[in-house]
């Protein structure tokens, strides 16, 4: 079933993204996982792609198996960078064939670990010539990426909006942001899309913080601000992880609670493939859940 006609159909609700396990045994542990979750209802599950080659097979194994095992809904992220046209099209025939029908499209970043990589050697340049590729099938739901601060190698805000409008008019039903820590950025950026024209449900990505250092150093990466009062009082903490994990997670049932207060309809969770980085945020916010 798309994405989209859920979210038509649902007032509310949460969903969630894993990313492929590297071995059989960690396999099986995100099964458990994925049933520890299932309780609470998510619109959709999500499964990450490595760029470049590097996790593409273990992102296909690791959605099959949850088809198999589980009754979620389902979706691939994909990306584009360094990949032809064939390649893509095996994999969504695959795809196809299997009954996963929605796909997160995505540029993707150039990988770390395949040397010399010529992203222009790819026959796709932007997630918007993934976009319009996979259209052509008219069989799959369509998401994208958005940043509400910007992606970092944007030259502009505006120019940022811009591009994103141009992927999303060549046919993405809704959007998943990028993590944020200051709702902010995400309330901001809503009424930047909405006076561009874009009209498509941009769902918040939510980031629980469990490892200030961690999150640091990807925030870093992806220009996403942390507020200093925020980071300050969880590096006070960083010699004691079990206590810098209870704030952090405090901090985002906040912010999901700031969401939901203003509307916010939909909450999509990272979970780095661990329930006990979602659950005690869902249980505060059960009402909405519920
Ligand atoms: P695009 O939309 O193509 O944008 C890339 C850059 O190009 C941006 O700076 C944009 O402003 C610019 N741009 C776009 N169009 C043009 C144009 N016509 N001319 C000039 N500049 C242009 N990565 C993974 O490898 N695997 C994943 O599973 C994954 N999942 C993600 C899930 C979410 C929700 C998010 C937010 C990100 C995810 N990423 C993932 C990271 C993503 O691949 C990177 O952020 C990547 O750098 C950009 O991908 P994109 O699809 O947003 O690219």
């Amino acid at each position: 079933m798309k994405i989209i006609d859920i979210l038509n159909k649902k007032e509310k609700g949460i969903s969630f993204e894993f990313f492929p396990p590297k071995s059989e045994d960690a396999m099986m542990q995100l099964l458990e996982v994925a049933h520890d979750l299932s309780r609470y209802n998510p619109l959709y599950v999500s499964v990450t792609y490595g760029a470049g080659g590097t996790t593409q097979d273990r992102t296909k194994d690791t959605l099959f198996m949850l088809r198999s095992k589980t009754d979620f809904t389902l979706m691939s992220h994909l990306t584009c960078i360094g990949a032809t046209r064939e390649s893509m099209e095996e994999l969504l025939n695959d795809y196809k064939s299997q009954g996963i029908d929605n796909i997160l499209a995505l540029r993707g970043d150039p990988p770390k670990d395949v040397k010399d990589f010529d992203p222009s050697r790819g026959e796709f340049k932007y997630a918007r010539d993934l976009v319009r590729f996979i259209k052509r099938y008219d069989y799959f739901g369509i998401a994208v990426a958005v940043y509400p601060e910007g992606h970092q190698e944007s030259p502009s805000l505006e120019a940022d909006l811009e591009y994103t409008k141009m992927k999303i008019d060549e046919g993405a039903d809704f959007a998943i942001t990028q993590m944020f820590f200051d709702n902010r950025y995400y309330y901001d950026f809503l009424e930047r899309a909405q006076k561009k024209g874009i009209s498509i449900p941009i769902l918040p990505g939510i980031m629980p913080i469990t490892d200030i250092a961690k999150i640091k150093r990807f925030a870093q990466f992806c220009n996403t601000t942390i507020p200093e009062n925020i980071e300050n009082k969880l590096t006070k903490l960083q010699d004691s992880p079990d206590d810098m994990k209870k704030a952090g997670l405090q901090y985002c049932v906040e912010q999901c609670e700031d969401l939901i207060n203003n509307g916010v309809r939909y909450l999509h969770f990272y979970t780095l493939n661990k329930s006990d980085n979602v659950i005690p945020v869902l249980d505060q916010i059960e009402e909405f859940i519920l």
